[in-house]
Formats: structure tokens, C-alpha cells, sequence
């Protein structure tokens, strides 16, 4: 039996991993972590919002909450010996490489995206860029009105994917088009961002070429597409030794 200790355990990722918890046999929720008041329910795991009074070794702390939650509960993994599955996007390098930081003591596991349907749509696009060498690539996703950070982390995954497989810069990258811009770039690869309503994910990558193009999609019809892979990656990091992993690194 693995336990976890859900970080952001009142948010949307947080109750629909518990959700996904309570039917796939192996894992249990230990404790619960987060600002928001809740009310715990009897039998239930217990809340708090302090990691460090629930993180132990052979544990698997769960974050899904906000940048600077994420970099706390890497220091207090790396601190407790528990091992870490971190999912927040938005991220900037310096938080990153905090995260990464924890990966020298414990196992830590960090993805911006957990669905293995976005994994297949990976492997796919990574499969056609050569074979497209010249075509445009576009990106267009879609996320709930409550989002903070855009674009989402898995544009800015298959974005640089694409720009590290063409040899060009990040800066490459064009968020958006407006005014008298000219003839699109050949070496540019656009990524948009739509908000609104409940949309949980949904991304597309557009290859345009000369007369045909083709597009690449996923939709997350609800959080449990992400919800299975953390407990996947949860089954992972419980095993494997101190080190940074990524999501290609469960199904490997
Ligand atoms: P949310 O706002 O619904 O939930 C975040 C929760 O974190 C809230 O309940 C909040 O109270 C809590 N929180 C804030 N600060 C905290 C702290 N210091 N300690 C403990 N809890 C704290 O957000 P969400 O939709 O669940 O998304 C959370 C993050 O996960 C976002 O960055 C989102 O983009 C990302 N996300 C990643 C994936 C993935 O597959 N990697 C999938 C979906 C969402």
C-alpha cells in the first residue's frame, strides 16, 4: 500500500486525485495539505496545512497547488525523505531548478503533464517534425476561466519539443499575432491560449504545409485523465532511487 500526502488537497487536481485514489487498489490518502479550510471528515485522512508535520520516509507527496507550495514541499520532501510527485505549472527557472534540487535526496517526479493520452500526442508529433521539416507548427489550447498561468506548461512542453528537435531558439516562439506582423517566420512556432468556462485541457498542434496540414489533438474531458498517471508516477517514484524523473520515465 503507497501513501500519499496530497498537497493542494482542496483544489480541483487535489479532490480528483482522491477521488481517483479511493478506487485503484494499492494507494491510500494519509493526510491531506492545504490553506483552505476544510472539514474533516470522520475516518478520512487528516488535513492540515503544514507538510512537514505529515511528510515521512517511504511516503509520496502529491503537489497540485501553486508555484511557491510546490518549491516548500520540494524542500520538505528533500528534508523528510519522502518522495515527491509534482504537477503545478508556471513555474519559473529558479523554481524549477528548486524542485530539481530535491531530486540529489529523495525521488522527485515533475511533469506538466500527467495524461498518457498527451504522452502518445508527444510521441506522435515527435515522430512527424522530421518528416515535416518545413511545415508550420501552430498551437492552440484551452483552459478553464480559472487558470493562472498561460500559456499552459504542456503548450510550452510540446513548443519546446518542437524548437529542441528544429535546432531553433525558444525565443522563437510568437504568443499571439497582432498588427501588421508580414509573412509568418518559417523557423516560428505560435502557441495561443484560449480561457473560458470549465474546459479542463485540451491542446492542438497544427502542421501546416503546402496545400495539406494536419492537427494532433487531446482533450481532457475530466481530471481524472491526469489523476491515473500521478498514481502511476505515484507507484514509480515509491520504487526508484534518489533522482529527477520526468513522466516519459513511468512508461519506459
Ligand atoms: P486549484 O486552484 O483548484 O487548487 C490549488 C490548491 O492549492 C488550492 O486548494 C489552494 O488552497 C492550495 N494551496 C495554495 N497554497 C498552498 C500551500 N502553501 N500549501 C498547501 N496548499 C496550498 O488549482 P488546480 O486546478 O488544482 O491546479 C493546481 C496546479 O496544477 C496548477 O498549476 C495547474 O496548472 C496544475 N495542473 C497540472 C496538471 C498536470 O498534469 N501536471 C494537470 C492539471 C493542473
Amino acid at each position: 500500500m503507497i501513501s500519499l500526502v496530497l498537497v493542494g488537497a482542496a483544489g480541483r487536481m487535489g479532490r480528483a486525485i482522491a477521488e481517483t485514489t479511493a478506487v485503484v487498489p494499492g494507494f491510500k490518502v494519509k493526510a491531506c495539505v492545504d490553506q483552505a479550510l476544510h472539514v474533516s471528515e470522520l475516518d478520512g485522512p487528516e488535513w492540515g496545512s503544514d507538510l512537514s508535520r505529515f511528510a515521512a520516509p517511504g511516503d509520496v507527496v502529491v503537489e497540485f497547488s501553486t508555484a511557491a507550495a510546490a518549491v516548500q514541499a520540494a524542500q520538505v520532501c528533500a528534508e523528510k525523505g519522502a518522495a515527491l510527485i509534482s504537477g503545478t505549472t508556471g513555474l519559473t527557472e529558479a523554481e524549477e531548478e528548486a524542485i530539481r534540487t530535491a531530486g540529489r535526496r529523495v525521488a522527485v517526479l515533475r511533469s506538466a503533464n500527467f495524461s498518457m493520452g498527451v504522452l502518445a500526442l508527444r510521441r506522435a508529433l515527435n515522430a512527424a517534425i522530421p518528416v515535416l521539416a518545413t511545415w508550420d507548427v501552430e498551437i492552440v489550447e484551452r483552459h478553464h476561466r480559472g487558470k493562472q498561468d498561460s500559456p499552459s506548461g504542456t503548450a510550452m512542453l510540446l513548443a519546446h519539443e518542437v524548437a529542441m528537435r528544429r535546432g531553433i531558439p525558444a525565443a522563437a516562439l510568437r504568443h499571439g499575432r497582432q498588427g501588421r506582423l508580414g509573412p509568418r517566420p518559417a523557423d516560428e512556432i505560435g502557441v495561443h491560449a484560449l480561457r473560458g468556462g470549465s474546459w479542463v485541457g485540451d491542446h492542438t498542434v497544427l502542421l501546416a504545409g503546402a496545400g495539406e496540414w494536419i492537427e494532433l489533438r487531446h482533450v481532457a474531458q475530466d481530471r481524472s485523465a491526469f489523476a491515473h498517471g500521478v498514481l502511476a508516477a505515484a507507484g514509480f517514484v515509491a520504487k526508484a532511487s534518489p533522482g529527477f524523473y520526468t513522466f516519459d520515465a513511468v512508461l519506459s
